[in-house]
């Protein structure tokens, strides 16, 4: 198929407003898939069909005849939170045009803000579509109204559908063809790496654009980031499944199998060209720096070579997560791992479980502070076990956001409430109809401690909370260490800022006395910062001899207890005097 005849394309939009729900009309319509066999099609991996939301871009090909001349559509599905923002952009390098969805009964939301954004500065063609019209509470006319005022859209040019029903989707199908133009064709071998993942008995498979040039089987590729050569075994597109093709054409989007076995010699943004020519490689995604930390821990301390194997696999397929490993008497082997935000982290997580069947603790999560050294210097602390002695340090700097968040107004208040109690400063607001749009200014680790969960909650679901870091301010942090029998517990120590050390100090003092067990003495547990105490527990002793309980004959009873015993000691370890459970510590920084 000749490159005039191609259109890379990809749908934008808020979560909820259709994405999924369009794409798979678009896969019925062009006869890509059979009508009603498939929900959702494009959400391929388990954690989306879950919960309901696209996590990692997906393409799908679609053979489609507009005035008797067949074309080719490339769609390309794209990750609708903003904690994807990453994969959004990387979805839009192959795509020369966005359909931007919007709901009928929404209007514009935070992510069709920020969507509409990215997708202005990669250039792309944008197609405003309205959806749900077949929803009796939709509000078409106003949200046509809004488009116009906010994007400077022309009214005749937006397009109205129902991706549920199929009304005005097939409309919007033939005017990509002319709305839409089709991809430059770079003449060279060029091709430009969008995404990869690991398939077991097939190795490394690479999701490709053609810049330029033909691809077929029995071809060899150059990396241009590693400068290695990689033999083609086979070339195709996903129609939606691997359909195998002869060769890859210019302007196509379609997957490579090559010898490539490690995940890790496919970077997102890399350029592959023939080994001898001089084609320069595209520019590259810019390197994303995680903001949310958190430690990943095996359940089962057995599980940790696995666990190694998964987690660096998983994470090749997501070069925004950053991992380091981690060790500590207390924790036991796991690793600290940085990502772009909290959801990012949730989904990052259900991925290991479900895709690799491992069963991780995740501990809650934090973010990086930046200490101003006295020599004039400046250190990111990710974890307090690494903080500069105090002596050496000016002051702290802490990362902030700025959030949007939008509700319906009669929420307003009790939004008000929350975000002044996590110390937002308000910047500006708006209003459209009955929805107040505000903006705040936040630490970010005010935003990471759930204040999703608490906006949605506060607003009976009709809130939304969208934010992005906006640099490193000045702050009072530091550092709190948990002591138990007055020695200092490594794996315990946080950086907070110093108006919440009480707080966190308490709640995990707290946590520590409701999982430790008894001892055979009195156990105190302290939380102190600088030395002074700030909140403590004790947990009482016993002497309980627990065989004490059986009546002298019963042996199998006995012996079984023993077992039991033995079984559980596995599960403990040592801290200093103190015998806790190995998940203990973990479980002390879970969320509640
Ligand atoms: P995504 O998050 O943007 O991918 O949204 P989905 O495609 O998963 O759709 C979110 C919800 O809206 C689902 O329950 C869909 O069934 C529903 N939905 C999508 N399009 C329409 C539509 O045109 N009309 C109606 N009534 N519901 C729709
Ligand atoms: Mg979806």
């Amino acid at each position: 198929i000749s490159i005039e005849k191609i259109r890379n394309f990809c749908i934008i939009a808020h979560i909820d407003h259709g994405k999924s729900t369009l794409a798979d009309r678009f896969l019925e319509i062009t006869g890509t898939i059979t009508k009603g066999k498939h929900e959702q099609y494009l959400d391929k991996l388990e954690v989306e069909k879950e919960r309901g939301i696209t996590v990692k871009a997906q393409s799908a090909a679609m053979y489609y005849k507009v005035d008797g001349i067949e074309y080719l559509y490339n769609l390309i599905d794209t990750p609708g939170h903003v904690d994807f923002t990453y994969e959004v952009s990387r979805s839009m390098r192959a795509c020369e045009g966005a359909i931007l969805l919007i709901d009928a009964t929404q209007g514009i939301q935070a992510q069709t803000l920020s969507n509409y954004i990215l997708a202005k500065k990669q250039n792309l063609k944008i197609i405003p579509v309205i959806n749900k019209i077949d929803m009796t509470s939709a509000n078409t006319e106003s949200v046509i109204q809004q488009l116009v005022d906010k994007f400077n859209m022309n009214p005749n040019e937006i397009f109205k559908v129902s991706a549920k029903k199929g009304t005005g989707v097939a409309e919007l199908l033939n005017n990509i063809v002319t709305l839409i133009p089709p991809p430059q064709d770079h003449k060279e071998l060029k091709c430009f790496l969008i995404d990869s993942w690991y398939l077991r008995d097939k190795g490394v498979v690479l999701l490709i654009l053609m810049k330029g040039g033909y691809l077929k089987k029995g071809d060899q590729i150059l990396s241009c980031a590693f400068k290695k050569k990689y033999d083609v075994f086979e070339v195709g597109i996903q129609s939606p499944e691997n359909v195998p093709q002869e060769r890859l054409e210019p302007g196509q989007v379609g997957y490579v199998m090559t010898n490539m076995k490690a995940s890790n010699e496919a970077r997102i943004g890399d350029t592959f060209r023939h080994p001898l020519s001089k084609t320069l490689p595209e520019t590259g995604f810019e390197q994303v720096k995680p903001l949310v930390y958190c430690g990943i821990y095996p359940e089962d301390p057995d599980d940790y070579n696995e666990l190694n194997k998964s987690i660096f696999k998983l994470a090749l397929t997501d070069p925004a997560v950053i991992i380091q490993k981690e060790s500590s008497a207390a924790l036991g082997n796991g690793y600290r791992c940085g990502f772009l935000g909290v959801l990012h982290m949730d989904v990052f997580r259900e991925r290991l479980e479900n895709e690799y069947n491992l069963s991780v603790l995740l501990t809650s999560p934090s973010v990086p502070y930046k200490a101003i050294l006295r020599n004039g210097k400046d250190v990111m602390v990710e974890n307090a076990i690494m903080a500069p002695d105090a002596a050496v340090i000016k002051h702290y700097e802490q990362p902030m956001a700025i959030a949007t968040i939008m509700c319906p107004e009669e929420y307003s208040p009790s939004v008000f409430q929350l975000c002044d109690a996590r110390n937002g400063r308000l910047i500006d607001s708006e209003k459209y109809d009955k929805q107040d749009r505000y903006t705040f200014k936040f630490p970010l680790n005010e935003i990471i401690q759930d204040l999703f969960d608490k906006i949605k909650s506060a607003t009976k679901g009709y809130g939304s909370l969208e934010y992005e870091f906006c640099g490193f301010e000045k702050a009072n942090i530091v550092k709190l260490v948990i002591h138990l029998m007055d020695d200092p517990v490594d794996a315990l120590s946080f950086m907070v800022p110093e108006e919440r050390a009480h707080q966190l100090g308490k709640k995990i003092c707290q946590r520590l006395k409701d999982n430790i067990p008894q001892h055979l003495f009195v156990v105190s547990i302290q939380a102190k910062v600088g030395g002074k105490v700030i909140a403590a527990e004790k947990i009482g002793s016993t002497g309980k001899n627990v065989t004490a309980k059986c009546y002298g004959g019963d042996y199998t009873r006995k012996k079984k207890l023993l077992d039991r015993q033995k079984e559980g000691k596995k599960r403990m370890r040592e801290v200093g005097r103190v015998t806790v459970r190995k998940d203990t510590f973990i479980s002390v920084f879970k969320d509640d």
